[in-house]
């Protein structure tokens, strides 16, 4: 019999290990000091998105000839896990960038669209990507933002809700129906620099979770963008739509992950330092047994989003793994932040210990790029039909 040469799920190469030490070290250095500031400001700290793009984290999988690091989709995960592990607002923004709008650039646009926006995406601009609006999130492809034709482009008028990265981003791929008597067919994706006339990023939403994020309405008023702005064909908007959230789906899943080994690792150091009845809390076994249940559940998931990014970089059949990911990754997500909280007693509830803000962040893993009743539906579909 042959032996498998296959390294386990878990084991890094020496560069994905020494990539994930990096960004690790520059989250706990450089973001870290700043998360509260930021959770309570609502914003990023002046200069971080500027480090995120020296440090080469925003154009992980831009080919290096295009002035990207040239890296994989695991790569990719790997970042979004470890700026998680100490923020999950800032890890969005690398998330939403890298996994949606590179991506998508990657796969669908054309060479010169290629060159103009890769090197931009990589060194400078930050992207988002809106496809949710006021009446369509789970039923995304009921959308109602209108391109009509024009000479030589196209008209947007429409609104887009909860586009994240909004205020800090220069490039837009928002989706529209080119044809509404046309249902999913008539959907397509266009490119919008910001301050195209006519486009507008509008009210910030004050969220629960991943405060620092900026999370916001897109307003097109009569937006006129050239035929070079068409992102892949006519009408094939959809696919677009559907095959970058199913990739997508795994860097939620890798910032779930992220989220539940910063909310263990403070729950750790707390319990050995934190004294009752004349000893650590760490001694009593119930509390022992509380970490020991969240380490589980996180390695659980770590082996289903690493699983879920090898599979997609190996070009094998990934949409019902990412699909269980994200799912999966974000109840533990959720379990083991309000553990975390547990674990800090009284100060699990306060503002000044790190717990609550990743039980606040936790919950949006359920919500975004699919709920977890979408995620259900999507492995349910995949594994009655494979019966
Ligand atoms: C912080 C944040 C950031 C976001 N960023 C972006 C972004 O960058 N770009 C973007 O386009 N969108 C973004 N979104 C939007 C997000 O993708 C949607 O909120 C999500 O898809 C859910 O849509 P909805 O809010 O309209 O909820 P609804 O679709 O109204 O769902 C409400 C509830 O009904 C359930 N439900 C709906 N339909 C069904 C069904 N058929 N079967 C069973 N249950 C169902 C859902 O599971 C959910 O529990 C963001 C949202 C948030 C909160």
């Amino acid at each position: 019999m042959t032996q498998a040469s296959h390294l386990p799920l878990t084991q890094l190469s020496e560069e994905e290990r020494l990539f994930f030490t990096t960004v690790r070290k520059f989250a706990e250095e450089t973001i870290a000091p700043q998360v509260q500031s930021m959770d309570s400001e609502q914003q990023f700290a002046a200069g971080l998105v500027k480090q995120l793009f020296d440090l080469g984290l925003m154009g992980i999988e831009v080919p290096e000839a295009l002035g990207g690091a040239g890296g994989s989709f695991f790569d990719a995960v790997l970042a979004i896990e470890a700026i998680s592990t100490v923020d999950p607002a800032v890890a969005v923004l690398v998330d939403v960038h890298n996994t949606l709008v590179v991506n998508a650039l990657r796969r669908w646009a054309t060479p010169a669209q290629q060159q103009q926006w890769l090197p931009r995406l990589a060194s400078d601009t930050v992207g988002a990507y809106a496809l949710s609006e006021a009446g369509s999130g789970s039923d995304a492809f009921a959308l109602q933002t209108r391109a009509e034709t024009v000479a030589g482009g196209y008209r947007l008028n429409g609104r887009k809700l909860w586009i994240s990265n909004a205020r800090e981003a220069g490039l837009f791929i928002v989706f529209a129906t080119v044809d509404p008597g046309a249902g999913y067919r008539g959907i397509t994706a266009f490119l919008v620099e910001k301050g195209t006339p006519g486009f507008t990023v509008g009210r910030k939403e004050d969220k629960l979770g991943i405060r620092a994020s900026s999370t916001c309405e897109l307003i097109f008023d009569g937006c006129e963008v050239g035929e070079e702005n068409l992102l892949g064909e006519l009408g094939k908007g959809y696919k677009i739509a559907i095959e970058t959230l199913n990739e997508g789906r795994i860097g939620i899943g890798a910032q779930m992950l992220g989220l539940a080994e910063g909310a263990w690792g403070h729950a750790v150091r707390y319990a050995k330092e934190r004294r009752q009845f004349g000893k650590p809390i760490a001694d009593f076994q119930a509390v022992q047994f509380t970490l020991a249940e969240m380490a589980t559940e996180i390695e659980a998931a770590k082996l289903m989003v690493y699983n879920a990014a090898r599979l997609k970089d190996a070009s094998l059949p990934y949409m019902r793994e990412a699909a269980m990911t994200k799912l999966f990754a974000s109840e533990v997500a959720e379990r083991v932040a309000s553990q975390c909280v547990e674990v800090f007693g009284g100060n699990g509830f306060v503002r000044d210990y790190p717990a609550e803000k990743y039980y606040r962040d936790a919950k949006v893993g359920k919500i975004y790029e699919g709920t977890s009743n979408m995620q259900l539906a999507t492995i349910a579909k995949s594994v009655l039909s494979s019966r």
